[in-house]
């Protein structure tokens, strides 16, 4: 399938760094997919969708970054993309399904469990259901099956195509997944904020200070996040060739995902 690595929100954090809204966008024989929306232009036009945090992350929403104005300046219909995989249900991520009524969500059901049916105190800040509002159709899956490179379980999304796999990373948030997607000549591994800069996996390049408390505050499961980077940083350094990996905020390993396509 082909992959295309989209920048869907720039955001200033952090002094000094600017990070993305890393989306996938994939051309399956099932339509277009999304993996992640970043924001969208309903986040453009009222900023407060997306509540206080915005004073924190200070994203740019600027229109033309979002998922559907690029779609359309590559001559694609936005009414083509039928399924959007979420890696969880932060405000960074999903702001752009609004664009897309018609597509299904697909996300685990424990992260639609915590975003939208039982949510604890942090995840009401998190979360923001303003941006699901409209009533999208929201698929729920419970990975259990087949492992997947190191990950004890995961699922094809064979509703979509096979070639998309939900493999779950509970610790970033309750239901928290990346979704690996197969462009052909390899695999796109998107951890989603399983870890947020390429340091944490190949243990070479430092990790900024702040992105280190970031994922300290953000974090619903600090064990299990740890887990991850160990298993992602395993993985990486294996250096499988038919293998990328790739994070959503990182835009330095958006440049290389994209030189590399
Ligand atoms: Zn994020």
């Amino acid at each position: 399938m082909k992959v295309r690595h989209l920048n869907c929100g720039t955001m200033s954090a952090i002094p000094g760094l600017s990070l993305v809204c890393h989306v996938l966008l994939v051309e399956t024989d099932n339509g277009l997919v999304l993996v992640d929306t970043g924001f969208g232009l309903r986040d453009c036009a009222d900023p407060s969708r997306i509540g206080p945090t915005r004073y924190v992350i200070r994203p740019a929403l600027a229109p033309n970054e979002t998922a559907a104005r690029q779609i359309k300046s590559m001559g694609l219909r936005t009414e083509d993309v039928r399924h959007i995989v979420v890696t969880h249900f932060d405000m960074d991520h999903i702001g752009g399904i609004a664009d897309f009524p018609d597509a299904s969500i697909h996300v685990t059901a424990d992260e639609a469990y915590g975003a939208m049916r039982n949510p604890s105190r942090a995840e009401r800040i998190r979360y923001r259901s303003v941006q699901w509002s409209h009533g999208p159709r929201i698929v729920e899956h419970r990975p259990a099956g087949e492992a997947w490179r190191g990950f004890p379980a995961a699922q094809s999304l064979d509703e979509i195509d096979p070639g998309i796999v939900l493999i779950p990373m509970t610790g970033h948030s309750r239901g928290h997944a990346g979704v690996a997607v197969d462009a052909g000549t390899h695999w796109v591994l998107h951890a989603g904020d399983a870890f947020y800069h390429r340091g944490v996996v190949d243990g070479r390049s430092a990790v900024p200070r702040g992105l280190r408390l970031q994922d300290r505050i953000t974090v619903f499961d600090r064990k299990r996040l740890q887990d991850n980077h160990n298993r992602l940083a395993e993985l990486y350094a294996r250096a499988e060739p038919d293998l990328l990996i790739v994070c959503a905020h990182d835009p330095e390993m958006l440049a290389q995902a994209r030189a590399r396509t």
